[in-house]
């Protein structure tokens, strides 16, 4: 899952970014550069689902695991 900062005041959206943690230095970053370090009244913090793992890829990350440990466990017996 990533996350993106929107300020809506700006129209500004950042790069998607691995964790909320990064995201809410994203914002801090931007409140210090653009705002003078004040709150601007429109901003989110939200999940990118355009760069996340879907639900699809998590299933198939989940088949493969599957597959992977009974293959492991032919090849032992
Ligand atoms: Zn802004």
């Amino acid at each position: 899952m990533s996350y993106r900062y929107r300020c809506g005041t700006c129209r500004a959206t950042s790069e998607p970014v691995a964790t909320r943690r990064a995201a809410r230095a994203e914002r801090r970053w931007h409140r210090a550069r653009e705002h003078s370090g004040l709150v601007p009244d429109d901003e989110s913090i939200e999940p990118d689902a355009e760069h996340g793992v879907g639900t699809g890829g998590l299933l198939l990350a989940v088949l493969v695991g599957v597959l992977i440990v009974e293959a492991l466990a032919r090849i032992t017996s």
